[in-house]
């Protein structure tokens, strides 16, 4: 048995409060050493969405004006009064449509891509929202996941990277990012 989207659009639709507790407790794990360096998350873990780098806020902001969506994403992480990272804001993602799916499938975000797999520090794991991805429960997920695998593995790095950044140099230069990983779709046009 091999992994395959059914395209149901749960990670897509119910996005908010969809963390298991495990998932929160390694979410508020991560966030409490960024807290300690001034850095505050304005997002209850409950509540978050589909984590979101600066620069595809700006992608998704102008994809939304061409279609005509009324996108405003939250601002999430904020360190000095800057915002360094942003959260989707919504439990049923505003470029979903029931018929297209996700209308911008080639634009959409790390989180997405990778989703429903994440990585934290050292492993690969699946989240529980979606409901195919909970067969391959104790599977190697690297070996049923390869795609979603590269891109978790893009996600993390980016992340290390963000957060080394910032602590060295504090905030300052423009909009940063660090995300927890969490995100959604597989499913195509
Ligand atoms: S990846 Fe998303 S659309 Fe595909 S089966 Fe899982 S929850 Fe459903
Ligand atoms: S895949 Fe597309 S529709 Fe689904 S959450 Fe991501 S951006 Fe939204």
């Amino acid at each position: 048995m091999t992994f395959s989207c059914r395209r149901c659009g749960t990670c897509c639709t119910k996005i908010g409060g969809r963390f298991s507790k495990k998932e929160i407790e390694l979410i508020e794990r991560g966030f409490r050493n960024l807290e300690k360096r001034g850095i505050r998350l304005l997002i209850d873990p409950k509540d978050m969405s589909v984590p979101l780098f600066p620069d595809e806020i700006e992608v998704m902001l102008g994809l939304a004006e061409e279609i005509g969506i009324d996108f405003r994403p939250r601002p999430k992480l904020v360190k000095d009064g800057e915002i360094i990272e942003w959260d989707l804001g919504y439990s049923r993602c505003p470029f979903y449509d029931e018929e297209r799916g996700c209308m911008i499938y080639s634009h959409r975000p790390l989180a997405c891509r990778a989703f429903p797999v994440i990585k934290i520090v050292d492993h690969f794991e699946l989240l529980d929202l979606c409901p195919e991805a909970r067969k391959f429960k104790g599977r190697d997920i690297e070996r049923e996941f390869p795609q979603e695998c590269i891109y978790a593995e893009r996600f993390f790095e980016r992340i290390e990277r963000e957060k080394r950044r910032l602590l060295q140099e504090g905030a300052g230069a423009g909009i940063r990012t660090r995300a927890t990983g969490l995100g959604s779709q597989r499913h195509n046009l």
